[in-house]
């Protein structure tokens, strides 16, 4: 498996896609090209381009529309969709590839391009790579005249989508009684989520669902500070639970009875025991910067938790490679290849919503079950000039424990407790990650590891 690229060697595109401050970075000439650009690299095959609800999303769907158009593509316009269903129609229409326009989580003034292949994936980094090639030597291929197709409008892009995560849910209940709440984030995900939700027999209540590129509910990360209100609402709906989706609807939060926000390891860990209890054996794709929990979980049945570099598109594309069914990131980011090998919020939400009406149990109980684990996350400051080196010197500290250097450095203090040191792709810092058993383990090895580390970073400054 190839480890992480650092984004230092990427001009253009970032850990997903090119994002960037709308008329800043991210500007509509920069579009035009980049898709003409995206459409030689993909020889002028035929293509889906969809946007989410941010108000500078029509101007660049237009503009990558014609971009693709000029140079021979065949052009789905998709018009406002979730990223997951536009990934989903790519594959299952037998697309070449497909253009997303969203900035996912990222506050009402960015926008970017996320660029998909032929299974629905976001492009692997090296590929990427090329399209950039062709950007920045201007090498894209004008159609002649004859061959500029007029993009096409699509009106009904949801129905087969909902119909594929119904099919993919192995017996999906149609009656669950279920009293939700949908946060939509004034996003797309409110064109999916709800009407999936309606099919399970859920009552539901959508608040922020009136789509808005201001953003005027919440900002779009489902964070727990983001998401204060929605707990408040959820327990005063006296709700069985919530979902809280980012503004493209390719994550979902979830919050208990109480309001309460669960942390996106524990819904994963919920979703691999059930996929697990029906495949045991099925390997499990996941960053290194998830729980323990997970591989704990995975053990019990007799399957292996393959680890990926931090991001969605490793995430996916290793589980294409290895032909894993599940995957999913600690940020509340569940991927279910069968139905598309790309993380799914409104995917997320049914599968949470079959194992609550299955169990009948409450949200909160079902994760009271899992195996216990504390996360301690701390940061220290380190010039980029030194990165790499204090990186290579992490890697020569004695350990006894297993080490898996794919992104950072992780080492397995004990079977059940380990620790992660990455430096940040875009700031200058490490970030540390400790996972125990217990809190004061979690802290006791964040707190030793950080002090070896600032002895390297002072060492490494000391020669540079
Ligand atoms: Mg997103």
């Amino acid at each position: 498996m190839s480890g992480a690229i650092s984004l230092s060697e990427r001009k253009l595109f970032g850990t997903n896609g090119v994002r960037g401050i709308v008329n800043e970075e991210m500007t509509t000439e920069l579009a035009l090209k980049l898709s003409m650009a995206i459409g030689t690299y993909f020889k002028g095959a035929e293509m889906a381009v969809g946007c989410d609800g941010r108000l500078s999303s029509p101007i660049f769907l237009d503009t990558v529309c014609a971009g693709l158009a000029s140079v021979g593509c065949r052009v789905w316009n998709l018009g406002m969709i979730t990223t997951p269903a536009l990934q989903f129609l790519t594959k299952d229409w037998g697309l070449k590839g497909s253009v997303m326009i969203t900035a996912s989580h990222n506050p009402p003034e960015y926008n970017g391009l996320k660029v998909m292949g032929n299974s629905g994936v976001e492009l692997p980094h090296e590929e990427e790579f090329e399209i950039e090639r062709i950007y920045f030597a201007s090498n894209w291929k004008l159609a002649d005249w004859k061959n500029v197709k007029t993009p096409l409008p699509v009106a009904e892009k949801f129905p087969s989508y909902i119909q594929s995560v119904i099919d993919n849910l192995d017996g999906a209940p149609t009656q669950t009684n279920l009293k939700v709440l949908v946060d939509a984030a004034n996003g797309v995900s409110v064109l999916a989520t709800p009407p999936l939700l309606e099919r399970l027999g859920c009552k539901l209540k959508v608040v922020n669902g009136n789509i808005d590129g201001n953003f005027p509910g919440r900002l779009p990360e489902p964070t727990p500070e983001n998401l204060r209100k929605t707990s408040k609402l959820v327990s005063a709906a006296k709700a069985d639970f919530g979902i809280a989706h980012d503004g493209d609807g390719d994550r979902a939060v979830f919050l208990d009875e109480h309001g309460q926000v669960c942390w996106g390891d524990q819904t994963f860990a919920l979703i691999t025991q059930d996929f697990l209890e029906r495949y045991p054996g099925e390997k499990i794709v996941t960053p290194i910067s998830s729980s323990h929990m997970i591989q704990e979980i995975a053990e019990k049945y007799g399957s292996e938790v393959v680890y990926t570099p931090v991001g969605s598109v490793y995430v996916s594309n290793l589980m294409l490679k290895i032909h894993a069914k599940l995957g999913g990131e600690e940020n509340g980011g569940i991927f279910y290849a069968p139905h598309v090998a790309a993380r799914d919020g409104t995917m997320t939400s049914g599968m949470i919503c079959k194992i609550v009406a299955e169990e009948r149990k409450t949200l909160s109980k079902l994760i009271t079950r899992l195996p216990k684990y504390y996360i301690i996350k701390d940061k220290l400051f380190c010039p980029h000039s030194i990165k790499e080196a204090a990186t290579e010197a992490l890697r020569s500290l004695p350990t006894k424990g297993e080490v898996l250097d794919i992104d950072g450095i992780k080492v397995w203090v004990t079977p059940k407790a380990w620790i992660l040191i990455r430096p940040s792709g875009t700031e200058p810092l490490f970030r540390i990650l400790a996972e125990a058993p217990t809190k004061g383990m979690a802290q006791k090895i964040a707190n030793k590891y950080k002090i070896r580390l600032s002895r390297i970073i002072k060492s490494c400054l000391r020669n540079a």
